[in-house]
């Protein structure tokens, strides 16, 4: 029986991880940062909160990092303890600093002084494409970051190859395109979607999003996390991109969930003058674009709002995953109006 480690058991990859590690026979301990009473209605509603054994994980304490790995001598790492909202990294750069980075190199480091034999997985990311180089993404397109977020997750990425090559270990960064499930967090759009529209037909309280323009490469995390697992399973370490290959506007898929609902809508372009500060603090008169979505007998579904942009966009992202195609005989299951589906099945669930 194998032994992995998740950290960041408690998100949306990590409860999608144990729940595919958990059916292949592993053991499974779930990094936390509080053990004490843990509850979380990810492994809850998936049903795992009792097969996994649970470790108390702090990734910016060395100590703890050591004590965690020392108790649970894992085969498998799976390094998915993250400040993962590209948006509240703007507002706590520092932290994800330390999380996203230099809490890599941690891990990295104890593992190689306790046993580095363990295999280890980082959960990279296409944020790092940010302002993309060419279209579409892969492993050599050249990186550039545009968030707090992105620069720290460049420095885990290149720590991860670094240790790798320096002291033989088996360590794999996957660089995954946006992944979304019912599980992922509603401060993420396309989950703020889903459940905003299905709460919207019970309020019709509209729902207020930023840049819809925004194109992303959008998969199913159940498809990403068993990419995760088949990287570890390989004969060499190497760093795979997992993308679905197609990309779609923010716009495109609140569209598609409307439409999966039945709510026939339009969309409509206002421009509105707006006090903004400019870069010295004075306040100037702007125009602004807002974007409007309403249903045909003039109720207004959808708004957009300065306060939801982001001082730094990433406009289009698309991935080529080839190399995980052909090296793992990975392919994702879903396609986007599946992804929807689940999503909406869920929220339905729990909100409809
Ligand atoms: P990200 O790609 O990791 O930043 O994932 P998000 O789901 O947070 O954002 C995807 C895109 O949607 C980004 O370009 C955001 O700027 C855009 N977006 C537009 N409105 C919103 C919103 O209200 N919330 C979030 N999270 N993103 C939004």
């Amino acid at each position: 029986m194998k032994t992995a480690l998740i950290t960041g058991v408690t998100g949306q990859d990590g409860c999608y991880l144990a729940k595919n590690l958990l059916e292949k026979g592993y053991k499974v301990y779930g990094g936390v940062k509080h053990t004490t009473g843990i509850q979380n209605w990810r492994l809850d509603e998936m049903g795992i909160t009792n097969d996994i054994e649970y470790v108390d994980v702090d990734i910016v304490d060395q100590a703890n990092i050591r004590r965690m790995i020392d108790k649970t001598q894992p085969d498998e790492v799976y390094n998915l303890a993250a400040q993962s909202f590209v948006a509240l990294s703007f507002e706590q750069p520092e932290m994800a600093a330390l999380i996203d980075g230099v809490g890599v190199l941690r891990m990295l480091e104890t593992i190689y002084q306790v046993n580095p034999k363990i295999k280890f997985y980082q959960a990279s990311t296409s944020e790092l494409f940010g302002k993309v180089q060419e279209i579409p993404q892969n492993e050599n397109t050249k990186f550039y970051p545009r968030s707090p977020y992105a620069c720290a997750k460049l420095y885990g990425h290149t720590i991860t190859i670094n240790y790798r090559e320096s002291y033989d270990m088996f360590a794999c960064s996957g660089i995954l395109f946006n992944h979304e499930s019912p599980m992922r967090g509603s401060e993420f759009v396309t989950r703020k979607i889903t459940k905003g529209l299905v709460k919207w037909m019970k309020t019709k309280k509209p729902i207020m999003l930023g840049t819809i323009d925004s194109q992303r490469d959008w998969g199913h995390a159940e498809d990403y996390v068993e990419g995760m697992r088949l990287m570890l399973q390989q004969d060499e370490p190497k760093d795979y991109v997992l993308a679905t290959g197609e990309t779609n506007s923010v716009k495109e898929f609140a569209s598609r969930v409307l439409l999966q609902l039945g709510i026939k809508h339009h969309w409509i372009k206002t421009r509105k003058e707006a006090q903004q500060q400019d870069d010295y603090g004075n306040l100037i008169s702007a125009e602004i674009v807002i974007d409007e979505c309403w249903t045909l007998d003039n109720q207004l579904i959808i708004t957009t709002n300065e306060k939801f942009k982001r001082p730094a966009e990433v406009d289009l992202l698309i991935g080529d995953s080839t190399k995980a195609r052909t090296e793992l005989g990975w392919k994702p299951k879903y396609d986007l109006d599946m992804i929807i589906e689940d999503m909406l099945k869920w929220d339905l669930k729990r909100y409809g």
